[in-house]
């Protein structure tokens, strides 16, 4: 997927720079030099990221920001400003102006590529949830439209060993949030379970393994979608690169600065309760309408709604979407051997572990009886199909509680498996050949997961 990035700046030897180095890495590049032309181009063009340049004349860059902000046709796409390196004041300014990031010029390549791909990232999966959010508008679910959230009051862990260091981070964080500090990286990656807004790593001592606790952090599924803030020897590259690479969701260079620690730690707060707070909201409006009543998965008219606009998006430009359809092994003979109450036993069961076996952003759905499907955006075949064979091992790998338990049985199932080709591949043929695996796999013996290709 090619990210198309608007930069901004009255110097036109730097939006070329910048434009040269973005794409370098395959990034589309719009330009322009003033405040008013980037409100006109961002309403008009839609670019995924939005670079903007502080020090402008006539509209400077926190005016362009907090009109970009202001607008609803804009709001939603992210906005990195640039500014001047000894700028104090400009990054709380900044914030307060509903920017989303920023970075200091002389900008660091490194550095620049990290934050707009955590942007992007951050992007898809906000995209995701505010389409869901509208289609419950459209077939009538109240969402009420919540106000903007402070990135204030956060629970805040910060794990180093480096007294002298946390000591002056959580004095300084004291004020807006609740920060603890844990010495220990094996406690702190206990800690990390509970319910916690940000972790400060530290990642520049070598007594405590930093590195190794981000990694564990983004392993554990409790803790995956805890933000991260790195704390770093600017001058050492490698370890920097090095937890980029493991997920730390942004930088701060050692010696902290406490008025960008302020700012980054309220930056990563926000994003956190943002998220949240959608997929809270999506929980609460959207569940009558588009959930399965013996369930609680998502029901067939939702999942077509869904499967229509993830294939345009995937059609134009976007990531690929896989799907998998699931029909239970030999169902009839369940009901007709226990009794029909036995059977939604089972597919109740079903359902909670194909919910517990998939992504927060997949949607699993029950479309029929004893069929489901589950839609995975950003999956390839590969990957599709080995999260089909882990759930199809699962199943059969546990019996079924059936009368409360009282009986068990063994279930299995047969999985289709697709996963959108080029550009004109349509929600019905993603949906056929994915049928098409599973009377496959129904012929061959049932309990298998069979890919199809078009
Ligand atoms: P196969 O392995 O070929 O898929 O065989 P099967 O028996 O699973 O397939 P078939 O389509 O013949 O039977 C599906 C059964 O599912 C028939 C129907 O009575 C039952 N069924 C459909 N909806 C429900 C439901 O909500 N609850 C219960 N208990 N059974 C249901
Ligand atoms: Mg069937
Ligand atoms: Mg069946």
């Amino acid at each position: 997927m090619t990210a198309r990035i608007l930069v901004v700046d009255d110097v036109d030897v730097n939006v070329r720079l910048l434009e040269a180095k973005l794409t370098l890495e395959y990034y589309d590049v719009l330009g322009c030099h003033d405040g008013v032309t980037a409100l006109a181009i961002a309403a008009e063009e839609q670019p995924d990221i939005i670079l903007l340049d502080v020090m402008m004349p006539g509209m400077d860059g926190f005016e362009t920001c907090r009109r970009l902000k202001a607008d609803e046709s804009t709001r939603h796409i992210p906005v990195v400003l640039v500014t001047a390196l000894d700028g104090r004041g400009d990054k709380l300014r900044g914030l307060e102006a509903g920017a989303d990031d920023f970075i200091t010029k002389p900008i660091d390549d490194l550095i620049l590529m990290a934050r707009v791909r955590s942007l992007l990232r951050l992007k898809s999966v906000m995209d995701e949830l505010r389409e869901r959010e509208e289609s419950g508008r459209r077939i009538g679910v109240d969402t009420d439209n919540g106000g903007r959230l402070r990135g204030a009051g956060g629970r805040i862990l910060v794990a180093d060993d480096n007294e002298l260091q946390a000591t002056r981070i959580v004095e300084h964080l004291a004020t807006d949030h609740r920060p603890v500090v844990e010495g220990d990286p094996a406690e702190a990656l206990i800690a990390a379970r509970s319910p916690i807004d940000l972790m400060i790593i530290n990642v520049s001592s070598s007594g405590f393994d930093g590195l190794r606790l981000i990694a564990q952090v983004r392993s554990s599924d409790v803790s995956r979608r805890v933000p991260i803030l790195a704390v770093v020897d600017p001058a050492d590259r490698p370890r920097l690169v090095k937890a980029l690479e493991l997920g730390a969701n942004d930088i701060l260079a050692k010696p902290v600065d406490t008025e960008e620690l302020a700012a980054r730690a309220r930056l990563q707060v926000r994003r956190k309760r943002y998220t949240d707070y959608l997929k809270q909201k999506l929980d609460y409006s959207l569940e009558m309408a588009v959930t399965d009543a013996l369930t609680g998965l998502h029901n067939r008219r939702y999942m077509a709604s869904q499967l229509d606009a993830m294939v345009k998006r995937a059609g134009q430009g976007g990531s690929e979407v896989a799907v998998l359809v699931m029909d239970i092994d030999h169902f009839k003979a369940v009901n007709d051997g226990f009794g029909h109450d036995a059977g939604d036993e089972v597919l109740r069961e079903f359902g909670v572990r194909l919910a517990t076996n998939v992504r927060a952003i997949d949607l699993p759905c029950r479309v029929g009886g004893e069929e489901f499907v589950v839609i995975m955006p950003g999956t390839n075949l590969e990957d599709a199909v080995r999260i089909a064979d882990r759930i199809r091992r699962d199943v059969a790998a546990t019996p079924f509680p059936i009368m409360s338990g009282a009986e068990h049985l063994t279930i299995t199932i047969s999985i289709g498996v697709a996963v959108t080709e080029g550009g004109s591949d349509s929600p019905e043929a993603l949906l056929k050949r994915a049928d098409e695996g599973v009377y496959e796999a129904k012929a061959h013996g049932r309990n298998k997961v069979i890919s199809r290709v078009a």
